[in-house]
């Protein structure tokens, strides 16, 4: 490989580094973006430019249908379906990165007869399985995000040793593999377990935990990346393939914790049984509802207002309003506050994409760590389609399908309003018992037009 080509494949990586850095705020995150994108550009010349094997044309010609189909489905996709989207992608890049290995492996293989070294066998072994891997896996989930499974976890007897069984018998398939380099047979094999590994880990998980599971493929999928990369002995590859893979975990991590789960649950599989639409038959809490007037009133007379956003913001496409709300509230001088739950909508990040949308200010979206201790001395909480992440269960009943995860203390300010359609549940489907509580007050409607007449009513005071 010639030095120009090593040069762009080392300016576009630090690109990638500094893009992703640059994601850490909202402010830059659109920059980084850009800048990750232009990397990717280095990179895609730089390859182009060496290939021999396939002419310019058909490489443009399928760069030309991809972006197309990429372009079509991302335009289009709907802000709440997003998370499917991403299993989406993230089951493709497994699965390119399993044919790019197994194709790899056949050409060494077959038709070239060479012996196969030990680090590029190891190398295919890797791509094949994880691709595998992130490929069934990620179609399982992205069939139960989009409702054409159900979503919640499917598990049976044995369910762990049978997993166990398939990844050992994969090592040995792949021992086998590379000592006789001569028949792909095994190879094969190797293929099938790992995609029956994929379908078996992903479907005992239930749906509220599915953020961990997609979070932990798009990992998969740059892990899966990285050992491609170390096939086609393509540096950019590697270093792009180890971000993605690196990143993801963090992230894993970071959503594990947000929702109570060890790192070690999910790589086992199989958790998430007991969340996850669940739906529990408890006693329906009895609700104290506020008109628009009312709450007008309230707004007016507070100086302190955290404000909480969920899934049913994203719903209502609240945001602008929110924002017209918030000004509005600090033109009267209340110190106005937004309170972030780490899992708040339904992907990570979801609720900081909305409100930077709506352009307010990322100063005033406080993560859920360091605003939870504010509530207590908060004169009013303005809930805004948020149900789950404001669970005092979570907190105090045992028995709760949502036991343990981190909530947004919410309920310990002095008056909370919530601002939702009805008395549906939240993705967990579970009674939501701060509904109830003397200090809440429901404000029925949807968001949006909700808070477009509470902003009208708040100007006429
Ligand atoms: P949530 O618990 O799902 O509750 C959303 C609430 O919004 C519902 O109770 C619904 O009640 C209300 N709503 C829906 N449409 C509305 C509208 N147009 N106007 C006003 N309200 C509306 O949401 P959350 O508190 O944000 O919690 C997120 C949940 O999703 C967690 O359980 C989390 O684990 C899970 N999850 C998160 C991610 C992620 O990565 N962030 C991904 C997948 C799942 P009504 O029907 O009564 O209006």
């Amino acid at each position: 490989m010639s030095i120009s080509i090593q040069f762009a494949y080392l300016i576009a990586s630090i690109l990638f580094v500094v893009g992703i850095k640059m994601l850490n705020r909202t402010k830059t995150a659109r920059k980084g973006n850009m800048v990750s994108a232009i990397g990717m550009f280095i990179a895609i010349l730089a390859t182009v430019v060496q290939v021999d094997a396939i002419s310019l044309v058909d490489i443009l010609i399928c760069v030309v249908i991809g972006s197309g189909i990429g372009l079509a489905i991302a335009t289009k996709v709907e802000m709440t379906k997003i998370p499917e989207m991403v299993a989406l992608f993230n089951g493709f890049g497994g699965l390119a990165s399993l044919a790019v290995a197994l194709s790899d492996y056949w050409l060494n293989s077959q038709v070239r007869l060479l012996e196969v070294d030990s680090i590029m066998g190891i190398s295919v072994a890797v791509g094949i399985f994880i691709g595998g891997i992130t490929f069934s896996g990620s179609m399982i989930a992205f069939l139960k995000l989009n409702g054409r499974i159900s979503g919640r976890a499917i598990t049976f007897k044995g369910q762990h040793p049978i997993n166990l069984v398939l990844l050992i018998t994969a090592i040995v398939i792949t021992v086998i593999a590379l000592m006789n380099t001569s028949d792909p047979m095994f190879m094969l094999i190797l293929v099938g377990i790992s995609l029956l590994l994929g379908i078996l880990t992903v479907i005992p998980i239930g749906g509220a935990d599915m953020p961990v599971v997609i979070s932990l493929l798009n990992s998969y999928s740059g892990m899966a990346a990285c050992a491609t990369g170390f096939v086609l002995n393509n540096n950019v590859l590697i270093v792009s393939g180890a971000l993605v893979g690196a990143s993801g975990i963090i992230l894993t991590q970071i959503m594990c914790k947000a929702m109570n789960r060890s790192l070690v649950n999910v790589l086992l599989g199989g958790f998430g049984q007991t969340s996850g639409q669940v739906t529990d038959d408890g006693e329906q809490v009895s609700v104290k509802e506020v008109g628009i007037e009312e709450a007008a009133q309230i707004f007016d007379s507070v100086s302190s207002l955290i404000i909480v956003p969920g899934y049913g913001m994203a719903v209502a496409q609240a945001q602008h309003a929110v924002r017209e709300l918030s000004e509005l509230c600090e033109k009267k001088n209340i110190s106005v506050k937004f309170a972030i739950h780490p899992v708040a909508g339904r992907m990570p990040g979801h609720m900081n994409v909305l409100l930077a949308e709506a352009n307010i200010s990322y100063d005033k979206l406080i993560e859920m760590d360091d605003i939870n201790d504010e509530f207590a001395t908060t004169d009013l909480v303005f809930v805004i389609g948020a149900n789950d992440v404001v669970n005092p269960a979570a907190r105090t009943n045992p028995a709760s399908p949502i036991y343990g995860m981190p909530v947004l203390n919410a309920d310990k300010a002095q008056t909370v309003i919530v601002s939702k359609r009805s008395m549906g549940k939240g993705y967990a489907g579970i009674e939501n018992e701060l509904f109830g509580y003397d200090n809440c007050l429901m404000l029925f409607g949807d968001a949006k037009q909700t808070i477009t007449k509470l902003v009208n009513e708040i100007k006429e005071l």
